[in-house]
């Protein structure tokens, strides 16, 4: 059965963010099922899903509750507008619910199909916000190099990925990027904390280059993740602070990846005492059962938009879609009923990090980091050197991603870094498997590089 699903993969099939030529050589892996953690292979492998899927599966896979919320709308209605002055109950519950578990400044929701499209839809709200007052000049939008906030022209110009840019004509005009905080690979000689304080001033120098009354918002993930998972030094998100107090630019959080319990808060935002006017959210928002986004929109916005703003011309056909919508608050639902953002606080995520980060003592890493569940393992040649990298990017990286597929977990690989986010559920059993599944791909990869 693998071999017939290979082809016919390979025959019609063009993957996301793959290279299609080596992939149809060694040939799709085939996912054919999800249980708590694990998936299955068509081979019949069980395979510990170190990602949630892509950033996601926050209750984990399979969940019964989440079919039975979705059937039970199909029985009601599957699908309608809110376009026409019209509404329905899932996308009231969902939008009553998101108010109350967000911070307090959040009360209103604007909804979507994606990540890139709730990044889309702050571009635009944005620029909209400042017309409205009376600035239509303010219209850029600074952002950081590496981040990721999708793969839409307005997502994939925001996010701050060269590979990305350098297809389809991106960035669009009026994306403005800045320094990462990621102290491991271009920190130099300064401490973590130098260091956060000196990339948060970049933001500063780009106000003052390109002048406050352009300038319509900072967008930033409280920890990028598709950049590698680079947990920014302690001292970087109150110094981005210090430098918009007082300033008319909007702080806009993608939460696609941090939201929904990942950091241990409800919100990345909470764990880094940001304070933010805008969040994107997808993802974790629905565990991906079915696909759903939206824009947390906080009372200043909402106060514009909603009044003088007029009409925001805008929007999806699957804007609270009622299936999607019946998904998402059955996992919120799940979510609070099993405490899960408190145990990635108080109990599986400290218990997870003490063995990740026990890996950070491995000859070939040379950082483990993890806050929450969402980590990552830099690799390096010689340890305890951060400054020389293997010489040829990626290609490490890889090798141990392979491993760890094989050994029976899923890592990603970031360059030469490992990254891992599992589902909030994890038991204890199930983390100590993953930490030795870890060590013994380290081991593996070790072993290969040496050859
Ligand atoms: N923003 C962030 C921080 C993400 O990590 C992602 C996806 O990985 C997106 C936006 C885009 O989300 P989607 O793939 O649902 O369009």
């Amino acid at each position: 059965a693998t071999a017939d699903y290979r082809a016919r993969d390979a025959a019609h099939h063009i993957h996301p963010f793959s290279d299609m030529k080596s992939l149809n050589a060694e040939g799709s892996r085939v996912i054919v099922r999800g249980e708590g953690a694990w998936i299955w292979d068509s081979d019949g492998n069980r395979i510990l899903d170190g990602m949630s899927g892509l950033w996601c599966v926050n209750i984990g896979h399979g969940r019964p509750e989440i079919a039975a919320a979705i059937q039970r709308q199909m029985a009601e209605i599957s699908y309608y507008n809110t376009f026409f002055k019209t509404t329905h109950p899932p996308a009231v519950a969902l939008a009553e619910a998101l108010a109350r578990l967000s911070p307090p400044q959040f009360n209103h929701v604007f909804f979507c199909g994606s990540g890139s499209e709730a990044n889309d839809t702050v571009i635009r709200m944005v620029r909209h916000y400042w017309a409205t007052l009376g600035k239509p000049k303010k219209t850029v939008l600074i952002a950081r190099k590496n981040a990721y906030h999708g793969s839409t022209m307005g997502g994939g110009s925001l996010g701050g990925m060269a590979p990305i840019h350098s297809q389809g004509g991106l960035p669009i005009p009026g994306i403005h990027h800045i320094a990462q905080p990621y102290w491991f690979g271009e920190g130099g000689e300064a401490t973590p904390e130098e260091f956060g304080i000196q990339a948060a001033r970049e933001l500063e120098t780009a106000i003052e280059e390109l002048g406050e009354e352009n300038i319509a918002a900072f967008v930033a993930e409280p920890i990028q993740g598709a950049g590698g998972v680079i947990i920014p030094p302690a001292s970087y998100w109150p110094e981005i602070a210090r430098i918009l107090r007082g300033r008319e630019i909007l702080l806009v959080a993608d939460e696609v990846i941090t939201g929904f319990g990942r950091t241990g808060n409800w919100f990345g935002s909470q764990t880094f005492g940001i304070e933010a006017d805008l969040m994107p959210i997808a993802k974790g928002l629905s565990s991906g059962y079915l696909p759903i986004g939206g824009v947390m929109v906080s009372d200043k916005v909402a106060d514009v938009l909603i009044g003088p703003g007029g009409e925001f011309h805008h929007g999806f056909t699957y804007s609270a879609h009622p299936l999607t919508a019946a998904a998402a608050l059955e996992n919120l639902r799940i979510i609070e009923e099993e405490k899960l953002v408190d145990r990635v606080r108080d109990d599986i995520g400290p218990y997870l990090q003490k063995l990740w980060l026990a890996l950070g003592d491995h000859p070939l890493v040379g950082e483990a980091r993890m806050t929450g569940l969402m980590g990552a393992l830099e690799l390096v040649p010689n340890k305890p050197s951060r400054a020389h990298a293997f010489p040829d990017t990626g290609k490490v990286g890889t090798i141990a991603r392979d491993f760890s597929f094989r050994n029976g977990l899923v890592m990603r690989a970031v360059r030469d870094s490992l990254i891992l986010a599992p589902p909030l559920t994890l038991t204890h059993e199930e983390a100590d498997i993953l930490a030795a599944t870890a060590k013994k791909t380290l081991d593996d990869t070790l072993a290969e590089v040496k050859r």
